[in-house]
């Protein structure tokens, strides 16, 4: 066998690492074979016996060995990390070097829950393998976004200063995403007006036009936009001193507030969309009302972007609301006939974990469920800039 077929079949690893977690995933990018995938909890923890992540990396390769899979015998073609800020340093996977880096470590103050995390998993991993290792950014796909779409309407000294504007995250799901919904309707990326609707416990919609992203509803910070698990969305932003004047709070307490005890758990009492569904099925008021302000909310933004759009040919459902919740689909787009969205019920109701249309031949606009896969999506930018 020739070594370039070996290298071909040869695995990427995939890891995305936070600040006490490390998730990864080995995968054949081409074929999408997941060898081992996993989680490892608890790092640098106090009474946890994984130490770091370099430790973790070790609990990791334990594990994949009693996977079958013997990273010594079977070398790595590449290791892909998932970062969440690339910043407007990077619109493209890029290969790690000391350069890198650093640029990941700048952005810090930016995304202080995440990147150190990624920094110390980069770290461990370049220790670990000897491979080519490529970082994939969450922002990337949206750091070319236009200007008028990207700028908060503040001082522009301080915007500077501090590099505030909107950056957008999920982006490797809106782009992997859009590239297979083409591919679904059968025409070209270059060709389509889409609207992206990623829908978990974080939520977060985009405008693609011919591929790239000219609008998205995540900004500066992951909380922007969309109702979700735990996390507001929108608010006035003079909630912020309101709650400070009358609560007392802190600017950690709003932060904390807004992010971990708002969202459907605030509204609802509960973070998850089956149990928010199960409520609802039980005439809960607070479950239903929760998915109404959620229903109103991505109606907004799917109003908003058919106009920056002027125009739309594919609208898409992803990840775990998005792919499984037929209810929500269907109240989205109910009474959007007039705009070109014609639902067909039967099909929106059949289970299926496949790309798939949900909307009537003879919608203008069609409507898709195309299901998110940002370990592949990671594993095949990593391949094809190691190739
Ligand atoms: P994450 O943002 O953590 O990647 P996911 O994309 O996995 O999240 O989505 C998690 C959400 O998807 C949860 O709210 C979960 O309740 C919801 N979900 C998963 N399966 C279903 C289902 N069959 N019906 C409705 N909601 C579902």
């Amino acid at each position: 066998m020739s070594s370039a077929t070996r290298q071909d079949a040869s695995p990427v690893l995939v890891l995305n690492a936070g600040s006490s977690s490390l998730k990864f995933q080995l995968l054949v990018p081409e074929t999408a074979q997941v060898l081992a995938t996993g989680l490892v909890e608890n790092i640098g923890e106090q009474g946890s016996s994984v130490a770091d992540h370099g430790a973790a990396l070790a609990v990791m390769t334990s594990e994949l060995t009693s996977a079958g899979v013997d990273l010594d015998r079977d070398p790595l073609r590449a290791v892909g990390h998932r970062v969440v800020h690339g910043g407007s340093y990077f619109s493209d996977p890029v290969l790690i070097d000391d350069a890198v880096l650093g640029h990941v470590r700048d952005l810090i103050p930016l995304a202080p829950l995440h990147n150190p995390g990624a920094v110390t998993g980069i770290v461990a991993a370049r220790a670990r393998f000897a491979v080519p290792q490529v970082a994939v950014f969450d922002t990337a796909f949206f750091a070319d976004l236009p200007l008028p779409a990207a700028t908060y309407a503040v001082p522009r000294e301080l915007a500077a200063k501090h590099r505030i504007r909107r950056y957008g995250f999920h982006g490797t799901s809106h782009q992997f995403v859009s590239a297979a919904a083409a591919e679904l309707v059968g025409r070209p990326l270059a060709d389509l007006d889409q609207i992206v609707l990623h829908l978990g416990n974080g939520c977060s919609a985009s405008a693609v036009r011919g591929g790239r992203a000219i609008d998205t509803s995540m900004g500066l910070t992951p909380l922007e936009g969309l109702v979700m698990g735990t996390r507001s969305g929108d608010v006035d932003p003079g909630l912020h001193a309101f709650l400070h004047r009358e609560e007392g709070l802190t600017s950690e307490q709003v932060d904390a507030l807004l992010n971990q005890r708002s969202g459907l758990l605030g509204l609802a009492g509960a973070n998850d969309f089956r149990t928010l569904e199960r409520l609802m099925g039980e005439g809960d008021e607070h479950a239903t009302l929760a998915f109404e302000v959620v229903v109103h909310r991505i109606k907004h933004y799917v109003g908003a972007y058919l106009a920056q759009l002027g125009h739309l040919d594919v609208l898409s459902f992803t990840a775990g609301v998005g792919q499984h919740s037929a209810t929500l689909r269907a109240a989205v787009v109910a009474g959007l006939g007039g705009l070109g969205l014609r639902l067909d019920a039967e099909r929106n109701g059949a289970p299926s974990s496949a790309a798939r249309i949900i909307s009537t031949d003879d919608s203008p606009v069609t409507i898709a469920v195309v299901p998110t896969n940002e370990e592949l999506a990671i594993a095949r930018q990593t391949a094809a800039l190691v190739r």
